[in-house]
């Protein structure tokens, strides 16, 4: 049997818990969410009690183990930022995000770290390792905090292995366990990583990433990329109908670093403006799992 967790980031008109049901309509073994507006902050939003039971119980129903549920943080969060007023915010933003998370008592939440608009690499490491751990120490243990790979684009942070090893390495030990990183196969193309000229090369990005933190990923996110190798674009393709193309992503299911951990789609769908009470799964999700089962030979 598979022990790949295959899900998508569903829509969730109506709510999370309507986006666990259209997962499970989908047969999905894993799931991605936002548990507030992706485009605020989130500094101030908390989760409440009923909320939780009707998001736990749907992905009961729908056969989703909570331990392979993702919650995405909000883009604005710049744990980068050399603003003092900004990190601030991000750092709180990130550390509610780690506690609506925990609350849902999903296995991980995952963010892009952010820019340092000065240009100073380095410094920007520890910025973003400090908001990591200011999170953790607020929040009880439980849900993982980790760190997404990024497309490169501008001073964006967590572009190569060495970025995200130093990010992970500024934690302090005892909460160390508590982080972790995840890859994206759109920004690791995006950000120059060829994963799709052979099965060899998409094998030595996943090395230098695995060697450089010390541990694999903590999930993966399976999206094509409309933009080149090393364009630094970050637009997801449907898978097939990118850059990166169908191969890479059977080779991807093949590497036993994809076994037991969540992998998710945050490709294109097809109907955004599905009702509220509709849990039919997306079309294009439907299609690309299919696709994905027909890959792990
Ligand atoms: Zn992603
Ligand atoms: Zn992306």
């Amino acid at each position: 049997m598979s022990t790949h967790f295959l899900g998508a980031h569903t829509i969730d008109n109506g709510g999370i818990a309507q986006a666990a049901r259209r997962a499970g309509a989908a047969k999905m073994t894993a799931l991605q969410i936002f548990t507030a507006i992706p485009k605020f902050y989130g500094d101030r939003a908390g989760i409440k009690p009923d909320r939780v039971q009707a998001f736990q119980s749907a992905l009961e129903h729908a056969g989703i183990d909570r331990a392979h549920v993702v919650a995405h943080g909000a883009y604005v969060l710049n744990t980068a930022s050399t603003e003092e007023e900004k990190w601030m915010r991000a750092s709180a933003g990130l550390a509610k995000e780690l506690e609506r998370s925990t609350a849902l008592g999903i296995g991980a939440v995952c963010y892009h770290p952010g820019a340092a608009k000065d240009g100073d690499r380095e410094a920007a490491l520890g910025r973003v390792a400090k908001a990591i751990t200011n999170a953790l120490r607020a929040v009880p243990p439980g849900t993982r905090l980790l760190v997404e790979n990024t497309a490169g684009a501008g001073m964006t942070i967590g572009r190569t292995p060495e970025e995200i090893a130093g990010i992970l390495a500024a934690v302090p030990k005892a909460l160390r366990p508590r982080t972790g990183y995840g890859l994206d196969t759109c920004h690791l193309f995006a950000a120059g990583h060829d994963i799709a000229s052979s099965e060899f090369s998409l094998r030595e990005v996943l090395d230098a990433f695995t060697d450089a933190v010390g541990e694999p990923p903590a999930f993966f996110h399976l999206n094509d990329s409309v933009g080149a190798l090393g364009s630094n674009t970050d637009r997801h393709a449907l898978i097939g109908e990118g850059q990166i193309g169908v191969e890479p992503f059977r080779w991807l299911l093949a590497d036993a670093r994809t076994q037991g951990v969540p992998l998710i789609l945050e490709t294109p769908q097809s109907k955004p403006e599905i009702a509220e009470d509709d849990i039919a799964p997306d079309p294009l999700d439907v299609r690309m799992m299919e696709l994905l089962r027909s890959l792990e030979g």
